[in-house]
C-alpha cells in the first residue's frame, strides 16, 4: 500500500458564517475520479436559501474584517500560508483524486498557492494612498484606498486551488469579504484552502464558499446589492455574459478568460530549450491551462529539426492516473472534452493537417487523451481558432518575424506568448508588438505572485498578479480636511 492509498477522499460541504454545513435541502453533486470513472465522493450543491446566508455572512464579515488592520489581516494570511505548506502532501493527493493531474504538479500548485496568500498579504501593508498638495492653506487632501466591498468569485477545475487563491488572496488582503463558487468537478481541494484560512483565524463571514449550478449562483449573486465587485476565471463565452451582467448592475470585474497561445522559434533561437520549455508547459495539466502554447509557429531553418524533436518530447510523455509514481501527464478533468478535441483534431486532419502523433482517447477507463503533435494546419481549421484545452500542439511554419507577429496577432485572443530567439532587435520588437497580457522570451517566466497576470481583448481584463493585482480589490476615496 503506498501512502495515497492511506488518504480518504472528503466529501464537501458548503461555508457560510464560520460553519460547514450542508446544503439547506440536503443536496448534494457527485464528485468523479477522471482517472476511473468512478464517483469518489459527493459536494453539497447551494439552495437559494444558502446563497442568502452566505451574502448576509458576506455583509457582516466585511463590516469586521474592513475594520481589521493591514497588519492583523497579513498576520492571519502568513499563519494560512504556513498552514497550506503543512497540509500539502495530503492536498495534493486530494486534488488528484477530483481532477487527476500527476500529484506531483498538485503538491506544486499547493505550494504556490502558499506563496501567492504570503505575497498578498505582504500587499495588504502597502495599500498606499496619496497627499495631494492642496490649494487652499489650512486644507489636507487625502486619497485613501479602501477594500471596495464583499466580493464573488467564480473559478474553474483546472487549477482547483490556484484559480481561487489569486482571487481569495487579494481580496482578503485589501479587506474584502467573499463569496467563493468553486468548481462542483473539484470541489474538495478548494475547500482545503479555505480551512486554512478558518483555521488561521479568519473572522466567520469574511470567507464563504458555495457550490451548485454555475449560472444559477452567478445569475443571483452578480446583481445581488450586496457584492460589490465579481472575479471570474473560465471561458470567453460565459465570461462576456457574466461581464455584461455586472456593467448591467454597475459593478466591477476581473475577467481571466481563454486564450490560444502562439509559441514562436526563430532560426536563432535554442531550439534544444525551446523543445523542453515548450512541451513541459503544453503538456502540463494535460493542455487544460489558459496559457497553455497552443499555435507553435517554427521558422523555416528550424522547422523540421524542432517538429521531430517536439514530438519525440510528446512521445515520451508518461500518461496514467496522476497517483502513480512517474506518470506526467493524467487524464482530462471532464468527460466532455474528450469528443471536443476528438472533433477538433479531426477537422483538422479533413483539412489537409498531418496528426504526426496521438489524437485518440486512450483505453475505455478514465478521460485519458493521447498527447498529440498537429503539423501545417490550415488557418481555417477549427483548431487554429478555438481553444482546444487539451494536450493538442499545432506546428506550423513561418519565414520572416512580420509573418510571425502577424499570425500570432491574428487571433482575437490575447492571454500568454511565447517565444525562443538569441536577437534583442526581434526580441524588443515581439516585446512590443505581440498583442497579449503576457509574452515570455526564452523560458516560461508566467505565473509568479509578484507578476501581473492577466490578458487583452477576448482573453479578458484586469490582473491577477504583481502590483496591479490588489487595486482591483480596492476603491480611491479623496478625503478633504481643512483645519480651519
Ligand atoms: P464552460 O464554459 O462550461 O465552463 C468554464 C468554467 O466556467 C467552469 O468552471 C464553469 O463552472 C464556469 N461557468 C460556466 N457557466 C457559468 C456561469 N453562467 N456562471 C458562472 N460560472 C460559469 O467550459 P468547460 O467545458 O468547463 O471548459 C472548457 C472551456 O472553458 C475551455 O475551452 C476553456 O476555454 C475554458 N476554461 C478556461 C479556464 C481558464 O483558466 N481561463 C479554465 C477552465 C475552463
Amino acid at each position: 500500500m503506498c501512502v495515497t492509498d492511506r488518504i480518504e477522499y472528503p466529501s464537501t460541504q458548503l461555508f457560510i458564517n464560520g460553519q460547514w454545513r450542508d446544503a439547506a435541502d440536503g443536496r448534494t453533486i457527485d464528485v468523479i475520479d477522471p482517472a476511473t470513472g468512478e464517483v469518489v465522493g459527493k459536494v453539497a450543491h447551494a439552495t437559494r436559501a444558502d446563497l442568502d446566508a452566505a451574502l448576509a455572512a458576506a455583509e457582516r464579515g466585511f463590516a469586521i474584517w474592513s475594520a481589521t488592520s493591514a497588519y492583523d489581516r497579513a498576520k492571519t494570511m502568513r499563519r494560512a500560508a504556513e498552514l497550506l505548506r503543512q497540509r500539502a502532501d495530503r492536498i495534493a493527493v486530494i486534488m488528484t483524486r477530483e481532477q487527476g493531474k500527476p500529484v506531483v504538479e498538485a503538491r506544486m500548485e499547493t505550494l504556490a498557492a502558499a506563496d501567492i496568500i504570503e505575497w498578498f498579504a505582504e500587499e495588504a501593508r502597502r495599500t498606499y494612498g496619496q497627499v495631494v498638495p492642496a490649494r487652499a492653506p489650512g486644507v489636507t487632501q487625502m486619497v485613501l484606498k479602501l477594500p471596495v466591498g464583499p466580493v464573488a468569485a467564480f473559478t474553474p477545475w483546472n487549477f482547483p486551488i490556484n484559480q481561487v487563491v489569486r482571487k481569495l488572496s487579494a481580496a482578503v488582503a485589501a479587506g474584502c469579504s467573499i463569496i467563493v463558487k468553486a468548481p462542483e468537478e473539484t470541489p474538495a481541494s478548494p475547500a482545503e484552502l479555505i480551512r486554512v484560512f478558518v483555521d488561521a483565524g479568519i473572522p466567520e463571514g469574511v470567507v464563504n464558499l458555495v457550490y451548485g449550478v454555475p449560472a444559477e449562483i452567478s445569475e443571483y449573486l452578480i446583481p445581488h446589492p450586496v457584492i460589490r465587485k465579481i472575479s471570474f476565471t473560465g471561458s470567453t463565452p460565459v465570461g462576456k455574459q457574466l461581464a455584461a451582467l455586472a456593467g448591467a448592475h454597475m459593478k466591477l470585474a476581473t475577467m481571466e478568460l481563454g486564450g490560444h497561445a502562439p509559441a514562436l522559434v526563430f532560426d536563432d533561437g535554442d531550439v534544444g530549450k525551446a523543445v523542453k520549455v515548450l512541451a513541459g508547459s503544453k503538456f502540463r495539466n494535460a493542455g487544460q491551462v489558459c496559457v497553455s502554447p497552443t499555435r507553435f509557429l517554427v521558422q523555416d531553418g528550424v522547422y523540421d529539426g524542432f517538429l521531430e524533436a517536439f514530438t519525440d518530447a510528446a512521445r515520451a510523455i508518461k500518461v496514467g492516473n496522476g497517483l502513480e509514481e512517474g506518470v506526467q501527464m493524467g487524464p482530462l478533468a471532464n468527460e466532455r472534452r474528450i469528443p471536443a478535441l476528438e472533433t477538433l483534431v479531426n477537422d483538422a486532419v479533413s483539412r489537409g493537417a498531418d496528426l504526426k502523433l496521438g489524437g485518440r482517447r486512450i483505453g475505455n477507463e478514465g478521460n485519458f487523451f493521447e498527447p498529440t503533435v498537429l503539423a501545417n494546419v490550415p488557418t481555417d481549421a477549427r483548431i487554429m481558432n478555438e481553444e482546444p484545452f487539451g494536450p493538442v500542439a499545432i506546428v506550423n511554419r513561418f519565414s520572416t518575424v512580420e509573418e510571425a507577429i502577424a499570425e500570432a496577432n491574428r487571433l482575437p485572443y490575447g492571454l500568454a506568448s511565447y517565444a525562443f530567439t538569441r536577437s534583442t532587435e526581434t526580441a524588443d520588437a515581439l516585446g512590443k508588438r505581440i498583442v497579449a497580457g503576457m509574452t515570455t522570451i526564452n523560458h516560461n517566466g508566467l505565473a509568479l505572485p509578484e507578476v501581473h497576470f492577466g490578458g487583452v481583448r477576448d482573453s479578458g481584463y484586469g490582473s491577477e498578479g504583481g502590483t496591479e493585482a490588489i487595486n482591483a480589490y480596492l476603491t480611491p476615496k479623496l478625503v478633504s480636511l481643512s483645519a480651519g
